[in-house]
C-alpha cells in the first residue's frame, strides 16, 4: 500500500511536501480554530498528506485525535504526525477521552513533529517526555514558525496572566518574567509579581512585586498555615525564595493579598502555587 502510494507520487500524481511546507499545513489547520487555545495537526507519510485535524472540528476533540480517527492502523503505521502545540499528557475535562500523547504512542506514528512546548504547567515538556520515553522521534518547527504559532496560538495576555487560584510552571530567563495575577474570572482585581534571577544551582529565585508588598511567610509550609498573611514581618520589595518557601504579596493599595509556594526548580523553569486572600 505505502509502495503504491510512494510510486504514484513519485510519477507524479500526489504532491510530496517537505517537513517545512508539512509545518505550514499544521499551522494552517490551527489557523482554523475559532476558540483558544488553537492546535492544528498534520500526518504524512513519506512527504504524503494523510489527514489534518483541528481543535474543535469535532466539537470536544483535539486537533491530534482528529487527525488520527481519520487513518487506519496501516496509514498510520510509520507516519509523521505534525502539531502546533505539545500533545496533552492529562485527560483534558473538554475531551474526557485518554490523552493525545498516550493516543499518538499507540497509534503506530513513529514521528512527532511540534510546534510549541505547552505553557501550562500541569502539560509542560511531559508530552514531549512521554514521545521520547516512548520511542516517539520527536522534534520541533523551527524557529521562524514556532514564533508564528507562539504569537497565534493563545490570546493575548494569556501566557502572562493568571486568573484565580493555581499553579503554573514558567520559565524564568534573564530580565525576568513579569505575571498579573487576577482575582478570579469575574473579579478583575490584579496584582504585579516578577520572578527572576534563577539561580538552578543554588536552588534559589527571586519574587518581586512594589516596594514593601512581599514578604517571606517565615516558618509556614502550607498555605493552611497561614491564617493571617499580614502577621509576617520585613515587607520589602523583593523575596528570595527556595524550594517549598512560601511568600505573601500585597501591594499598599491592594484590597487582597497573593500567597504564593514555590514547588520546584528546574533549570531554566520554576513550578509554583498560588491563592488568594481578601482583606479582612
Ligand atoms: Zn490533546
Amino acid at each position: 500500500m505505502l509502495h503504491i502510494r510512494s510510486l504514484a507520487a513519485i510519477f507524479g500524481q500526489m504532491k510530496i511536501y517537505s517537513k517545512n511546507d508539512l509545518m505550514k499545513l499544521a499551522i494552517e489547520e490551527h489557523l482554523k480554530c475559532s476558540e483558544f487555545p488553537r492546535v492544528g495537526a498534520v500526518i504524512a507519510k513519506n512527504g504524503i498528506l494523510l489527514s489534518t485535524g483541528y481543535r474543535g472540528e469535532i466539537q470536544g476533540v483535539h486537533a491530534e485525535r482528529v487527525a488520527i480517527e481519520k487513518l487506519s492502523p496501516t496509514d498510520l503505521y510509520d507516519s509523521s504526525i505534525y502539531t502546533t502545540l505539545e500533545p496533552c499528557v492529562t485527560i483534558q475535562q473538554e475531551q474526557n477521552k485518554e490523552c493525545c500523547a498516550d493516543l499518538i504512542i499507540k497509534s503506530g506514528i513513529r514521528e512527532a513533529v511540534i510546534g510549541v512546548l505547552d505553557p501550562n504547567g500541569t502539560i509542560y515538556s511531559q508530552g514531549y517526555r512521554a514521545l521520547l520515553q516512548n520511542k516517539i522521534s520527536v522534534s520541533f518547527f523551527n524557529r521562524k514558525l514556532r514564533m508564528a504559532v507562539e504569537e497565534e496560538t493563545f490570546e493575548f495576555g494569556d501566557l502572562h496572566k493568571l486568573i484565580g487560584p493555581g499553579k503554573r510552571r514558567i520559565p524564568v530567563i534573564h530580565s525576568g518574567t513579569d505575571l498579573e495575577v487576577q482575582f478570579s474570572q469575574s473579579d478583575t482585581r490584579t496584582i504585579k509579581i516578577k520572578w527572576s534571577t534563577l539561580q538552578s544551582s543554588h536552588r534559589i529565585v527571586d519574587l518581586h512585586s512594589e516596594n514593601g508588598a512581599v514578604r517571606v511567610a517565615s516558618g509556614a509550609t502550607n498555605f493552611s498555615d497561614i491564617t493571617d498573611p499580614m502577621v509576617f514581618r520585613f515587607p520589602s520589595h523583593v523575596a528570595r525564595l527556595s524550594e517549598g518557601m512560601i511568600a505573601v504579596v500585597k501591594p499598599r493599595n491592594a484590597t487582597f493579598c497573593i500567597i504564593v509556594k514555590l514547588l520546584t526548580i528546574y533549570e531554566n523553569d520554576i513550578l509554583f502555587q498560588w491563592e488568594m486572600r481578601n482583606d479582612e
